[in-house]
């Protein structure tokens, strides 16, 4: 039986995720053709040195006139210059998708452009790595990973059904949410952490060289963890932080609330208040493994329960 979900895909952005998202569709055959667009003559040979589609494209309405899906695969930075660029060329019915980490200005950049025959379908796959580019994708990245869609009300039915299933077809399990929804339950789940992990290594850096030295040498306890994070790619970073600015303002609001009280218990000597505070955040834990969603499989890197799931998870 046939696994074909859509004629033509194009990709916008062939890094990481979109690597990863063309490699799967075009094992297990969910497209007809595949199109990958990239402006980097570097990153277009590797792309066909790779085989992640079909066809290389520098020009941009090349590669989607006619697609029946276009997966944007950029930094949200991009969007709304994108928006533009594409607009023009998209076939009616199209489906216009993504992955980007925000979601709400996704909405705000492609909305207002895109034709009214076009259907937005704004997606994010909650699973990666923090690895960039055309050669760190793989095909099993989305395998048993939550995909969370944020159409607006008024979306076709059919558009969002067909990205749920190609979605699923690729290994992820589909929810469908606000977009605002969404921005702030990845503030805390996502861009908190690495706001934090970015803090910490940053703090490390100031530090005299003899200490450095040492933070170094004795990484393992735990600081390794967070230098995992921040090696994630610069550009995204700073395009997560710029579009989803309100939320990520809030959760970090309550984040040095909550920090003073510990730090208020620690100089107090308030040792039951650390120890009950510690036992609520491991219960999170066991409920994170019983939800099968600590660990994060990738060819060098095996699942492990020690490895720290929220530095991978975007
Ligand atoms: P990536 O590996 O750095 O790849 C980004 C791609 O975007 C590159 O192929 C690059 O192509 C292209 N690009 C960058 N700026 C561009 C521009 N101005 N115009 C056109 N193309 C441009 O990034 P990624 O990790 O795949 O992330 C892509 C999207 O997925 C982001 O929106 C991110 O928020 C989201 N996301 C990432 C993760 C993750 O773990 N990394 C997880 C979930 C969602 P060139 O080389 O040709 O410049």
């Amino acid at each position: 039986m046939s696994n074909q979900l859509f004629g033509k895909i194009a990709f916008v952005g062939l890094g990481l995720i979109g690597s990863s998202l063309a490699l799967r569709i075009k094992q297990d055959g969910i497209a007809g053709e595949t199109h990958g667009f990239s402006r980097r003559a570097e990153t277009r040979q590797r792309i066909q040195e790779l085989g992640l589609v079909d066809q290389v494209f520098d020009d941009l309405k090349a590669c989607v006139e006619d697609a029946d899906l276009v997966l944007v695969c950029t930094p949200v930075g991009t969007y709304q210059d994108l928006a533009h660029q594409l607009a023009p060329h998209l076939k009616d019915g199209a489906i216009v998708s993504d992955v980007g980490s925000v979601k709400k200005s996704v909405i705000n950049a492609f909305k207002p452009t895109l034709p009214s025959t076009v259907h937005l379908v704004p997606g994010h796959p909650i699973a990666g790595t923090e690895h960039s580019g055309p050669d760190a994708g793989f095909p099993e990245l989305f395998e048993d990973r939550w995909c969370i869609l944020t159409p607006e009300e008024v979306c076709d039915q059919d558009a969002v059904d067909k990205v749920t299933r190609l979605w699923e077809a690729c290994g992820s399990m589909v929810e469908i949410m606000d977009a605002d929804h969404h921005d702030r339950v990845l503030a805390i789940t996502s861009h908190l952490p690495h706001i934090i992990a970015y803090t910490i290594v940053g703090t490390a850096t100031g530090l005299e060289e003899s200490t450095q030295e040492e933070v170094i040498k004795y990484s393992a306890s735990g600081f390794r963890d967070f230098t995992r994070i921040a090696a994630s790619d610069p550009v995204m970073w700073r395009d997560i932080f710029l579009h989803n600015r309100e939320a990520v303002l809030e959760m970090l609001q309550r984040y040095s609330e909550d920090l003073t009280a510990l730090q208020r218990a620690i100089r107090h000597g308030q040792g039951d208040v650390l120890e009950e505070h510690f036992t609520r955040t491991r219960a999170i834990r066991r409920s994170i493994i019983d939800a099968k969603q600590a660990g994060q499989f990738s060819p060098t890197e095996a699942s492990n329960e020690n490895q720290p799931d929220w530095l991978s998870i975007y």
